[in-house]
């Protein structure tokens, strides 16, 4: 039976890119949750706004059975869909990323995407990266891996990710963003962003991609 694989860790580890590589080798299903969390930020900047032009969140909360997120695979790379139309690029963006602790720390919304992270893993063979995969959703995982590494390697490799997106960052307010997205999620009630108990922590400030991969790959193949 393929393996059911948890992957946590701080913003800018390379959890996600790391977990299509493996979900290619390993023929498992990946899914960003994060990106899900954006998804839905996305659709709050859009549509739930008061007259001060901030997210209204009973408003986001009434508006759930309009918001349908699904992953759908484009030449093995996944591109999120809100309601029919492609916003991969839209929750990268700045906006997003600025809002979108404030809306992944309310339970509303995290029960709203709890059961579709749960029937995906049911059957087995997939590969999971967020926050709280470990300790809340897959509890139960067969691995659970936990990437951390250091602030200025992080906001490099960001600044890189959303420069090859085309979109404009600079350094300090990216740096500043995952600080402030990081203190949110340790500190928030529900499912805050830490590490399982049994989860094997990997700092890979010095490694590269490959390496990581590898790293987590020796353990699974035991
Ligand atoms: O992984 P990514 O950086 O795209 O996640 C964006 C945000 O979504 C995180 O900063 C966090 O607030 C939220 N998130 C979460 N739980 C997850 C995945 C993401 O709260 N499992």
């Amino acid at each position: 039976k393929k393996p059911v694989i948890a992957i946590d860790g701080y913003s800018s580890t390379g959890k996600s890119s790391i977990s299509k590589i493996i979900a290619d080798q390993l023929g498992l299903i990946h899914m960003d949750t994060g990106a899900l969390y954006r998804g839905v930020t996305w659709y709050a900047l859009q549509h739930c706004l008061n007259e001060n032009g901030e997210i209204d969140l009973n408003t986001l909360f009434s508006s759930f059975n309009q918001i349908k997120l699904e992953f759908k695979n484009n030449d093995g790379t996944l591109i999120l869909f809100l309601n029919d139309t492609d916003i991969s690029t839209e929750i990268r963006t700045n906006i997003v990323s600025d809002n979108v602790s404030l809306v992944a720390k309310q339970k509303e919304v995290r029960d709203f995407l709890l059961q579709s992270q749960r029937t995906l893993a049911e059957k087995g063979g997939v590969i999971m990266d967020g926050r709280d995969i470990g300790t809340v959703v897959l509890p139960n995982a067969d691995y659970k891996f936990f990437l951390t590494a250091s602030i200025d390697e992080r906001t490099n490799r960001r600044f890189l990710e959303l420069k090859g997106l085309g979109i404009e960052a600079d350094k300090e307010q990216v740096k500043q963003n995952l600080i402030e997205r990081d203190k949110i999620d340790s500190e928030r009630e529900i499912a805050p962003l830490k590490q399982a108990d049994d989860a094997i922590v990997i700092d890979n400030s010095a490694l590269t991609k490959e390496e990581t991969i590898q790293l987590i790959l020796s353990h699974i193949k035991k």
